[in-house]
């Protein structure tokens, strides 16, 4: 018989102790929390945003993201997709390419994990925190924080990155690889709002606008996004404003403060834009914010005439040449300053982690220890929002899991 533990009862661990199950092998979970599956529960607003149809590489980020090409292939969105179906959830495609299980309820997938799991008769030890690994010619003896200490003859890490400590993210995962003598590139959070220490911005609090949004340090722009940007009391937020974080929080860490870009008109050229603006300035004796209240959401064009130096009181017959192109310029190119990164808490993932190169991507085991696998989160690989994070979930626990037959 060969014993197998799984450190950590997310994504990936499921997906591993399922695929891990059968045969001559014993599979047992250890989890930390009360509950498995604390952040599933939580992704994709609560519906579990599984996976994306538009596989695309570049969705992928970390010090070496064809690692995940390798991954996909061995186990890629067809096989995601028949293993959901087999285990009776159906998935539906929503807008971009992103799949939902078809209860539209995070909460079925925890639930058919747990019938799963019991079906396959894996153990499930919950409050238990792996401590420690001890290897000794291949075989591992765990510690848990409560001083247990258990013989295995192969060990999953599944206990995925410090992002969200709320439902689990900690960094005992990193610390568990590194005692195995593995690399891990420290992480740093991403996907999450950006603080803008500019007061003035501060007071569009509540707003929210589709905007392009451009990340640019020396001249070059080095990621984009359009959507909802939601204005906050420290900066900004929403789909598109998280979508640049990671490059944002790349670059501050490395001590490189790089030009946030708003458009806050992407339909219109400068041109397009500045006839629209001559139309609305026809009457000559509204102020220069009232003038474009029917135009823009309040408070932006107030703020937005304060950005720009001009008083918004101020008659439109009074505004210059030079005064209407600086607000047409903060309207179509309005560049900011990032501050600090914002914390771990509000991360939807961590980029940073666990060195790919010193994990097998064919399966998952550790080039450093023989019988230590490695999954998810925890690895140097981190996905924009659209299931692609989950993906790698997924694909990576299989992948462990099939190897331990
Ligand atoms: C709010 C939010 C929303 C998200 N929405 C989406 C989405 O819709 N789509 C998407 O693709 N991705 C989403 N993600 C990201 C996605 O959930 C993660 O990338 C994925 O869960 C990572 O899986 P994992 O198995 O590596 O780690 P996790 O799912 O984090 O699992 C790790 C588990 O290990 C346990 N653990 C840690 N250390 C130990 C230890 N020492 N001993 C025992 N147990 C331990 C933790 O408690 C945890 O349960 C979201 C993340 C957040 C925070």
């Amino acid at each position: 018989m060969k014993r197998i533990a799984v450190i950590g009862a997310g994504a990936s661990g499921l997906m591993a102790a399922c695929f891990a199950a059968g045969g001559n092998n014993r599979v047992a979970v250890f989890e930390k929390q009360k509950k498995i599956g604390r952040k599933i529960l939580v992704s994709g607003n609560g519906r579990c945003n599984i996976a994306n149809c538009r596989i695309m590489m570049e969705k992928y980020h970390g010090k070496d993201p064809r690692f995940v090409h390798q991954i996909l292939s061995r186990f890629g969105l067809n096989d995601t997709v028949d293993f959901f179906k087999s285990i009776g959830i159906p998935l539906v495609e929503e807008n971009n390419g992103k799949l939902f299980p078809a209860s539209l309820q995070a909460s079925s997938i925890v639930k058919i994990f747990e019938y799963e799991l019991a079906a396959r008769n894996v153990e499930i030890n919950l409050h238990r925190k792996a401590e420690r690994l001890m290897e000794k010619r291949g075989r591992y003896k765990l510690i848990t924080a409560g001083r247990e200490e258990y013989d295995f003859d192969s060990i999953i890490l599944s206990a995925g990155s410090c992002a969200f400590p709320s439902v689990g993210g900690s960094r005992t995962g990193y610390e568990l690889a590194q005692q195995m003598g593995h690399t891990v590139h420290e992480p740093f959070p991403a996907i999450l709002p950006l603080s803008i220490p500019l007061k003035i911005l501060h007071r569009l609090q509540g707003v929210k606008w589709d905007c392009a949004v451009k990340v640019a340090a020396d001249n070059k722009t080095l990621a984009s996004s359009e959507g909802e940007v939601l204005f906050t009391g420290y900066g900004i937020s929403g789909p598109a404003s998280m979508d640049v974080s990671r490059e944002v929080n790349r670059l501050v860490i490395q001590n490189i403060t790089p030009d946030i870009i708003i458009d806050f008109f992407p339909g219109y050229s400068v041109d397009g834009l500045m006839n629209q603006l001559e139309t609305l300035w026809k009457d000559l004796s509204k102020s220069a914010s009232f003038s474009l209240i029917g135009f823009m959401k309040h408070p932006l064009p107030e703020v937005l005439c304060g950005i720009a130096g001009i008083d918004p009181r101020k008659p439109v017959k009074g505004l210059s040449r030079n005064e209407k192109a600086k607000l047409a310029a903060t309207m179509k190119e309005l560049r900011l300053k990032p501050g600090k990164p914002r914390s771990f808490d509000e991360a939807v993932v961590a980029a940073g982690g666990v060195d790919v190169g010193e994990v097998d991507p064919a399966t998952m085991e550790s080039r450093i220890r023989k019988n230590l696998f490695i999954t998810g989160e925890l690895l140097d690989i981190d996905g924009d929002t659209g299931g692609y994070n989950l993906q790698f979930a997924w694909s990576t626990g299989a992948i462990a899991g099939m190897s331990q037959h």
